[in-house]
């Protein structure tokens, strides 16, 4: 079976604080049915849960209630211990992040602005805000130097989302809600953002919150999934290895959908691959000497890392002879996969790739080794055997 989201959890420092939902209701004005009806949750410190379940069925009424952008008709709400009703609705945003679709960027404002909204309304020094937008960028993916000047207008829609997350990120808050944070771009982006917000999680522990309607997507970030149906009724609370292995009724069954064998790509993470080794190079290192390695080692191309040990480009070996020094690459060009990717991903960007195979990093973009399609296969082989036992 795949890891249990346990461990993963044990593993990484928690920042984050709990989320407790108490019979919470909300009834809009002239509404016939509550868009929630008493629900009640306990989300743990520094898990990722992920709230999934049909259109109009209260998802994003319950995120926004936990910020109070929504006011619950009623129940209780409680983050670290305290009663948010207590707290100032303006106050208590500064210390819930929210990353909503798009990244919902104001457009007159430069990338560093958006960022630094948070840290100036919170009174801090125009050098601890620096610092922050300095290190916020590095860590959503995005060269600070390159991009803290642009406009919103001069960014992929990629990186709006990423400026998004890093502005939910700003104030460093115990708490981070998402509303389909990833819903607006192309799937290999997509993939990209999910796996950077994995890689942020390990080193952070926040308390994620994230509404999708992608029941991959959930399986994928998850640590706990909620499964809500009409009204924000719990059908099912749990983490995605259990829910697939037994959904609670028809209603979640249906949901999850079908091909859970499937599915299991989705649980499987590239973490739990042997991952190959490819000759790598570094960025101006001379090309003699990276060709006499990659063909004692009989690989036909090689990983080139920037001095930083971030993968940046995947040439084939004889497209590098004649030249003199291995030349830089544009990172955005090469499409990677993190350690917390899943199997799904993985398949999905070998097959987009000349390579047959995709690059794999860890934390910070560290390189950490190249997966390929025997290495799947054996995989989900060993995992059939395994169940079948
Ligand atoms: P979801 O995010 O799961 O799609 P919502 O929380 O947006 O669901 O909506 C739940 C229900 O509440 C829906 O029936 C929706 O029409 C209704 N609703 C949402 N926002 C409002 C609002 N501001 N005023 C009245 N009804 C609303
Ligand atoms: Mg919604």
């Amino acid at each position: 079976m795949p890891t249990a989201p346990d461990d993963q959890v044990a593993e990484r420092a928690v920042s984050g604080a709990e989320i407790v939902l108490e019979d919470v209701v909300k009834r809009y004005p002239g509404q016939e049915r509550a868009a929630v009806d008493s629900l009640s949750l306990t989300i743990p410190a520094g898990e990722i849960v992920m709230f999934v379940g049909p259109s109009g069925c209260g998802k994003t009424t319950s995120l926004k209630m936990i910020n109070r952008l929504v006011e619950p008709t009623s129940g209780t709400i409680r983050i670290g211990g305290e009663d948010i009703s207590g707290r100032s609705p303006d106050e208590l945003r500064r210390h819930v992040g929210y990353v909503i679709q798009g990244g919902s960027l104001f457009p007159h404002m430069t990338v560093e602005k958006n960022i630094a909204i948070v840290p100036r309304l919170l009174g801090w020094s125009s050098e601890d805000v620096d610092r922050r937008v300095h290190e916020l960028l590095e860590l959503v993916g995005l060269d600070p130097d390159r991009y803290r000047g642009r406009y919103p207008r001069e960014l992929s829609g990629g990186q709006q989302q990423r400026v998004g997350v890093a502005r939910g990120l700003a104030a460093d808050p115990p708490v981070i809600l998402m509303d389909e944070p990833f819903g607006a771009v192309d799937p290999i982006t997509r993939q990209r953002l999910q796996d950077e917000l994995l890689s942020i999680q390990r080193e952070l522990g926040k308390t994620i919150v994230c509404v999708t309607h992608d029941v991959d997507e959930a399986i994928k970030l998850g640590d706990r999934i909620v499964i809500l149906d009409e009204g924000a009724r719990v059908a099912q609370y749990d983490t995605p290895a259990n829910i697939l292995a037994a959904p609670a009724d028809d209603f979640v069954s249906d949901f999850i959908g079908s091909g859970s064998t499937l599915k299991q790509l989705s649980l499987a993470r590239v973490s739990e691959l042997q991952l190959s080794t490819t000759t790598t190079a570094t960025v101006g290192e001379p090309v003699a000497d990276v060709v006499t390695r990659a063909e004692e080692a009989g690989d036909r191309a090689v990983v080139v890392l920037d001095q930083r040990g971030r993968p940046v480009g995947w040439p084939w070996v004889r497209r590098l002879r004649g030249q003199d020094r291995v030349p830089s690459y544009d990172p955005e060009r090469l499409n990677t996969l993190d350690r917390g990717a899943t199997l799904n991903d993985a398949l999905d960007l070998m097959l987009t790739s000349s390579h047959g195979a995709a690059v794999v990093c860890g934390d910070r973009d560290q390189y950490l080794g190249v997966v390929d399609f025997d290495l799947v296969t054996g995989h989900m082989r060993a995992l059939e055997e395994q169940a079948g036992d």
